[in-house]
């Protein structure tokens, strides 16, 4: 087995110019054994181990990069239970009884972050906005309410606004939105070194940089082997390895594109009223968050290539676009960037991770929590992979299951 290699990311993501809590990590000298190896220190494993050690079980977390390296650092952290594809366009892919459950899933995820974030003591920054969703080329006015309607039918509380609501509300020039309640921002570096320290504290262990090379499911157990050769013999093995994806496991509907992101130098005068999350219905969309020092961090110009050389030459054009999509809907800000940075990104045809068993491979499992909702979909791995370790299983494994 092996990982691909990736450059995740490229220029200066806000997070790391920010100071985080300290986070004890080794290297690995020598063989070990313990009940579940995670491979991935970003979100994904950081909330796998958290809620795993929780269960009781030793856990032995492994990063070829420092902890909390990877993409999560890149992320510019709307949590929102909102999937990126509207529900009505994914229950023509999916079926309209499998959508709602995914839907459904997203919220209960977000809710469940929000809480447990809050019951453990993470301090990250985490704060609860509503969020508005523009009219765009994906969806028109009349394409929102059908959206309306579908959210409602499922059970969701949404509100539509019309241009003149928008207009008034939130001096925001656009044909309608539909608001949302209560998805999260946060600082994304801070909440995965918080649930990493959380299962450290439950003895928990992160070995770093350490590459593991191959893995093979025995009668037994499971032998993953590092690139120095060392040994972890495990009960369970779990890939938590973000946008570099392991050799076995099943790529199909999976795509690697490339993103933009930027923090504009803190705001002299009051940003938008509420601060909702903003996004548009569009292909590919702007979204938008506001920072409690007075920053707004923008989003978007995806572009669907891989190539890393490609996609950092275009980091400051892509910059420039940005910030002059950011003036014209608050043409008040200040639209300068003090950090621009650019990433990797996951998308599936669906909008909807991958989380479950590796078919073929007994008692390992892999976490692919792709796209705009990424770390929404971390929580939600974290729930599904314990659920299924313990045998108590989990009524959504279908949903997101390798196929
Ligand atoms: C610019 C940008 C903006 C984003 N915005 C949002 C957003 O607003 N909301 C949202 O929910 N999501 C967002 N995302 C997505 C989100 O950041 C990701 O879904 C999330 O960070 C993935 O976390 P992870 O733990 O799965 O991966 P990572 O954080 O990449 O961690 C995986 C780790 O696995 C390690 N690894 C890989 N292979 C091996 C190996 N063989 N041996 C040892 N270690 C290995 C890597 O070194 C890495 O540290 C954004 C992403 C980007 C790039």
């Amino acid at each position: 087995m092996t990982t691909q290699h990736r450059n995740l990311r490229t220029g200066q993501p806000i997070w790391l110019g920010k100071a985080a809590s300290h986070l004890k990590f080794d290297l690995l000298m020598d063989d070990i054994s313990v009940d579940i190896a995670i491979v991935g220190s970003g979100i994904s494993g950081a909330l796998m181990a958290e809620a795993l050690t929780e269960s009781g079980y030793s856990v032995a977390i492994l990063d070829r990069r420092k902890p909390v390296m990877g993409s999560t650092p890149a992320s510019t952290a709307l949590l929102q239970f909102e999937i990126d594809t509207p529900l009505h366009h994914l229950a023509k892919k999916i079926g309209l009884n499998t959508a709602e459950r995914a839907w459904r899933r997203s919220k209960l995820a977000v809710d469940a972050l929000r809480e447990r974030t809050r019951d453990l003591g993470i301090s990250c920054e985490m704060i609860s906005r509503d969020s508005l969703y523009l009219a765009g080329n994906v969806l028109d006015e009349k394409g929102l309410q059908k959206e309306l309607r579908s959210r409602q039918r499922a059970g969701f509380e949404t509100r539509f606004l019309s241009r003149n609501d928008l207009q008034s509300r939130f001096g925001i020039d656009r044909a309608a939105a539909l608001m949302s309640f209560d998805n999260i921002e946060a600082n994304p570096r801070k909440l995965a070194i918080g649930y990493l320290n959380k299962a450290i504290d439950r003895g928990a262990r992160v070995y770093a940089p350490v590459e593991v090379a191959t893995v093979e499911p025995r009668s037994r157990d499971v032998l993953a082997t590092t690139k120095e050769g060392r040994k972890i013999r495990c009960k369970y093995f779990i890939s938590a390895t973000g946008y570099e994806l392991p050799d076995y496991v099943p790529k199909k509907g999976h795509q690697i594109i490339s993103t933009w992101a930027l923090a504009t130098v803190p705001q002299r005068k009051k940003l938008w009223p509420e601060k909702c999350l903003i996004w548009e219905a569009s292909n590919p969309y702007l979204y938008m968050r506001t920072m409690s020092d007075g920053r707004i961090i923008v989003g978007g110009e995806d572009e669907e290539f891989e190539d890393e050389d490609k996609r950092d030459a275009k980091l400051s054009s892509k910059t420039n676009s940005i910030l002059k999509k950011l003036r014209m809907m608050f043409p008040e800000v200040t639209a300068e960037a003090e950090y621009a940075w650019t990433g990797s990104f996951g998308s599936s045809t669906t909008g909807l991770p991958f989380i479950g068993a590796i078919p073929g491979m007994d008692r390992c499992y892999a976490v692919l929590g792709y796209g705009g909702n990424g770390i929404t979909f971390s929580m939600v791995a974290s729930q599904l992979v314990r659920g299924l370790i313990s045998g108590a299983g989990d009524p959504d494994q279908d949903i997101f299951a390798f196929k």
